[in-house]
């Protein structure tokens, strides 16, 4: 196990004070802090050899280029991807998942079925929406229950010939289920479906093997793994990658243009068109070194341990709701107190220097389900602990006597 103070003095800003209180970070979900591994990554791209990367015959460009691939195959090796060429860089989890949307929108037909899932986040949903509409393909939801988990025999009554695609998140970023992903994957292929993993919210707490699921797609974003915005990957099989057409057309991307026609580049450059973000792709990889270092084993046991811990506690306030029962969770309590709105609370522990979200979460689904309008979300990091939840707690009856 680590020591949790070696890990704070990585990240600069949880020393800084929130109205005069010492920030407690329990907005993980929504995007993680950044240790100063990564930020020293990000300077020294800037100072020392920022240039364009593919293209370039200088000195500048060639170590721009190596540094990026250099991040690519780092990022296959933590995904255990076979070829360095499936991991595609994107500028996040929507992007990976708009373009296998784009893609499939050239081969589905009116009679064809796609299958979401109730717990998943808003951009898992619209762009496949958006592809039924431009299709005629219909789509298909596996219902949850009352603890915020999918209902897997509703999900094989779903699944038939008609099935072209399953595309569900590995953890749900409101509620924390873990989804049982590999059954999920299974049963997809026994009918031929390919499957879509969006796993922004897992990537943070557990190492996925694609090999090992045997998934089709799977997507995150960088900056909800300790690396920057604005930058993430869509891994791909290779037979898929090579079957679906180019996302966006433009330079990197073409092996030949004519003004009668255009080849494309092999991949991974056919789905990467224009100049990418170099950067956040070097400290992207920067990012998934720096947990590798601390260990997936280790930030498991510890939030875990903090899951606990938060739940035990939060669960002893009175008129205290928790929404998302599942066994299987990670570091995320979604929750409300009775007669008070989630934003009042919200209000209150940010005066008290406590980060926390409120609304519904990108998932408005999933509060229809409880017949709410929204919960306040705490989601903890591996450098979170025990006295920032105890400082929660004590927020939390604070706002609780001041709103009622
Ligand atoms: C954050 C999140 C997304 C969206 O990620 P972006 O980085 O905003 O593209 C999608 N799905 C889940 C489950 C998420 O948590």
């Amino acid at each position: 196990m680590f020591n949790i103070e070696d890990i704070r003095k990585d990240f600069p800003i949880l020393s800084r004070k929130v109205n005069g209180k010492p920030l407690v970070y329990f907005d993980n979900a929504a995007t993680s802090q950044t240790p100063k591994q990564v930020i020293d990554c990000i300077v020294a791209y800037y100072s020392n050899y920022n240039a364009n990367i593919h293209r370039g015959v200088h000195r500048l460009s060639q170590e721009a280029t190596d540094a990026y691939e250099h991040a690519r195959k780092t990022i296959q090796r933590h995904f255990n991807a076979k070829y360095t060429h499936e991991i595609i860089f994107t500028s996040g989890t929507t992007h990976g998942i708009n373009l296998v949307a784009h893609g499939f929108s050239s081969f589905l037909k009116p009679d064809d079925e796609i299958i979401v899932s109730a717990l998943e986040h808003h951009s898992n949903i619209v762009p496949w929406q958006m592809l039924c509409e431009q299709t005629g393909a219909t789509l298909k939801v596996i219902p949850m229950n009352e603890d915020g988990e999918l209902v897997m025999s509703e999900y094989i009554k779903l699944l038939s010939s008609h099935t072209k695609l399953v595309f569900v998140n590995h953890i749900s970023n409101a509620l924390g289920t873990i989804n049982p992903i590999a059954h999920i994957i299974e049963q997809a292929h026994q009918v031929g479906a390919a499957v879509l993993i969006d796993g922004a919210q897992a990537c943070p707490h557990i190492r996925p093997d694609v090999q090992e699921l045997d998934v089709d797609f799977y997507v995150a974003s960088a900056h909800k793994m300790c690396g920057p915005t604005g930058v993430g990957i869509l891994y791909g099989k290779e037979s898929w990658l090579n079957t679906l057409p180019p996302y966006q057309g433009g330079g990197e991307m073409i092996a030949e243009v004519t003004f009668e026609k255009t080849t494309y580049a092999d991949l991974p450059h056919k789905f990467e068109a224009g100049t990418p973000n170099i950067c956040g792709g070097i400290a992207f990889g920067a990012a998934i070194d720096y947990l590798n270092g601390i260990g997936f084993k280790s930030i498991e046991a510890y939030e875990n341990d903090l899951l606990d811990y938060a739940t035990q506690k939060l669960l002893d306030i009175k008129g205290l709701k928790i929404y998302g029962t599942s066994k299987h969770k990670t570091s995320v309590i979604s929750f409300n107190l009775e007669g008070i709105h989630p934003y009042d609370v919200g209000t209150i522990l940010d005066k008290l220097g406590i980060a926390v979200r409120t609304g519904h979460h990108c998932a408005q689904p999933i509060m229809d389900y409880y017949k709410i309008p929204g919960t306040v979300r705490a989601s903890f990091a591996f450098y979170n602990t025990k006295s920032e939840i105890d400082a929660l707690v004590e927020g939390i009856k604070k706002a609780q006597t001041m709103l009622s």
